[in-house]
């Protein structure tokens, strides 16, 4: 075959991926917390692992993202994120690269003085995680006492500081009947989504069976009503393959699927 027509044939064959929207990118495994349910099994604090990338090899990974997706959101997650050094200076060049940057951590070290200087990276929001109401249930399953408080007064920063914040509720058997109360706080605490989490059973959380499947559905019912009657709070279902939200955040698979039942 002629060479021009065997490229011709080459790009009739060719199948355009979509360019990525959302890129979770784990810069590190170390954490301050040790969470009952963590699928990382997230554990080496101080010293770090030893196959971690550092600030350039990270940097080319950032490139590469932006050169497939110039304009996903990246969230730059771990691992808690925010142990990392550079974390402001990789937020500063993912931000200038055109990429929408988000920030997924625990909460536990965003001072006042660490919103500023996220902001001043580029960050656009960052997700913190809130698996209770009770203090006490909190800080028991996320394995350190005062990790509630703690988060309380990173979304007390993230307000004052006019940075956007959204809620990770990672639901169990034991908090299911806390959505609607969990619901209500995102609201009122000026969120600007509330994601509710199901498990993924790996890492530490192969001991999790998961939640009931009448917990589940009762759970995946409440967050369906929600996503469709909330004004300015999004509330979505994550790890959770009956619930599929579209592309735009804002409907359910569920919901459309179930209709009027719901
Ligand atoms: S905060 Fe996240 S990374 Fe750290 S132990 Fe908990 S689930 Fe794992």
């Amino acid at each position: 075959m002629p060479p021009r027509s065997r490229s011709r044939l080459a790009n009739s064959m060719t199948v355009k991926a979509e360019a990525p929207y959302l890129i979770a990118l784990n810069l590190t495994e170390r954490c301050n917390l040790a969470c009952e349910h963590c699928y990382l099994d997230a554990k080496v604090m101080k010293e770090g692992a030893a196959d971690e990338l550092d600030t350039d090899e990270l940097k080319g990974v950032i490139d590469e993202i932006a050169s497939v997706g110039p304009e996903a959101m990246i969230v730059l997650t771990g691992g808690e994120p925010l142990l990392r050094r550079d974390i402001e200076e990789l937020a500063a060049h993912a931000s200038g690269l055109g990429l929408m940057v988000v920030i997924g951590s625990n909460g536990i070290l965003l001072t006042p003085e660490r919103v500023e200087r996220l902001k001043r990276a580029g960050v656009a929001g960052v997700g913190l995680s809130v698996d209770s109401l009770d203090p006490d249930h909190h800080d028991s399953f996320r394995g350190r006492r005062g990790a509630w408080l703690k988060t309380m007064a990173s979304i007390d920063a993230c307000k004052a500081a006019g940075l956007a914040f959204q809620i990770h509720f990672s639901v169990t058997d034991d908090t299911a009947h806390e959505i609607d109360d969990m619901i209500a706080f995102a609201r009122d605490a000026g969120a600007m989504v509330l994601n509710v989490f199901f498990m993924v059973c790996t890492g530490r959380a192969e001991k999790y069976t998961d939640i009931s499947p009448e917990k589940y559905e009762a759970v995946l019912r409440r967050v369906a009503h929600a996503a469709r009657d909330e004004e300015r709070l999004m509330v979505r279902a994550k790890c959770a393959p009956p619930f599929q939200a579209d592309r735009n955040g804002d409907r359910s698979g569920l919901a459309n699927h179930l209709g009027p039942r719901l």
